[in-house]
């Protein structure tokens, strides 16, 4: 198994490098052989299909019975959309997916210091991960999110480190000191990506090996549109699907950089200022891996669409109503989802919408006396 940057062809071995991206500054993809997807019978969760995705020994493995979460049909606005309800997930979050994977991995190659920098969620699910695998684990955050999102974080043992001046900002600041321990940005690592391909093929086990027409998701590092891609593309190849759903990449109109780039086809990711949005875990004006996202949408013939605020709390006080409550940066894949469902030649089509985030985590503080 091989770490391969696809900048500038640079291989090395994976289980003993310990750099977080290339020294070119693209980040590393894992080159290896898997067996089509096929779950272990009688297991259940992510690691059922552990087969299929990059191997880690079994006394490494850090689980808490992540994956499997359920798909509800729901009307919104007279019309049914299949949720991938993904905020079923231990920590409340998609991001749950990829920490099983990356935390095993890490532990196995003796690391006992983690570095993160997230708007909440990743660095929660990382908290409990790590802690739960005897790491330290060191979460820096922009100042101003959620606080239950601070107060899950160091709920689980981390390390909270507020920082001001926006995400990249942020993403400095713990790079920087992270020199005495391992970087673990969920952006970069390779291991983490792999997790979220049990979206895809649990999206079709659900439908009794059938692929939905679209599945429409958040976007801000884009790991779960490129986790779906991956994940239908190993379906696709080992002829188990007939093709490729088209992904719908969902942003809050105040920082949309996938969008305006999807629009443009600028091979560079474009400039973006970024607004105040309820969507604050998709607040991420530079992605890392913005090339592939765009190859993603191109492949699959998606699009990806800007949501505004008002849509986004629309679509957040639907689904409460329907039950499910998210976080608002869930609301936005589902207002974008009503958006691509209104329009005429998308009608009769299967939609899944992935929910990432649990509604908890984002409910306003109580009063202070
Ligand atoms: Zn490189």
């Amino acid at each position: 198994m091989n770490l391969m940057c696809n900048r500038c062809g640079r291989q090395e071995a994976a289980a003993s490098t310990l750099a977080w991206r290339c020294p070119c500054g693209g980040p590393w993809h894992l080159q290896l052989q898997v067996p089509p997807p096929d779950s272990i019978p009688g297991q259940r969760g992510l690691w059922r299909w552990r087969r299929s995705l990059p191997g880690v020994p079994e006394a490494a493995i850090v689980s808490l019975g992540e994956g499997d979460t359920p798909l509800v049909p729901t009307r919104l606005d007279g019309r049914q959309f299949l949720m991938k309800c993904d905020f079923c997930n231990p920590t409340g979050s998609w991001k749950d997916r990829g920490w099983t994977l990356a935390v095993s991995h890490l532990k196995a190659m003796g690391i006992s210091h983690l570095y993160e920098d997230s708007s909440g969620n990743a660095g929660a699910s990382l908290a409990a991960y790590g802690g739960r695998a005897g790491m330290k684990v060191s979460v820096f955050v922009p100042a101003d999110i959620p606080s239950p999102k601070r107060r899950q974080i160091a709920a689980y043992g981390g390390e909270v480190i507020p920082i001001s001046g926006g995400r990249d900002a942020v993403a400095a600041a713990c790079v920087e000191a992270a020199r005495d321990g391992f970087y673990a940005g969920h952006a970069w690592n390779p291991w983490f990506r792999w997790g979220p391909c049990t979206l895809a093929w649990e999206i079709v086990e659900d439908l009794d090996g059938r692929i939905p027409d679209a599945v429409v998701m958040p976007v801000g590092q884009g790991g779960i549109l490129l986790g779906l891609f991956h994940g239908f593309n190993a379906l696709h190849g080992a002829g188990r699907i007939s093709g490729l759903p088209r992904l719908v990449a969902a942003q809050a109109a105040a920082c949309a950089p996938v969008v305006r780039g999807w629009l443009t086809q600028a091979d560079q990711v474009p400039p973006v200022e970024v607004g105040p949005t309820l969507a604050d875990a998709i607040r991420t004006p530079r992605p890392v891996r913005y090339g592939e996202i765009l190859e993603a949408l191109r492949s699959t013939n998606g699009t990806a669409l800007a949501i505004s605020e008002e849509e986004i709390a629309t679509a957040h006080a639907m689904l409460a109503r329907s039950g499910l409550l998210v976080e608002p940066t869930s609301a936005v894949a589902a207002a974008a989802a009503l958006r691509y469902g209104r329009e005429a030649q998308h009608g009769d089509e299967t939609v899944v919408v992935i929910l990432t985030g649990l509604g908890l985590k984002a409910l306003a503080d109580p009063p202070t006396a």
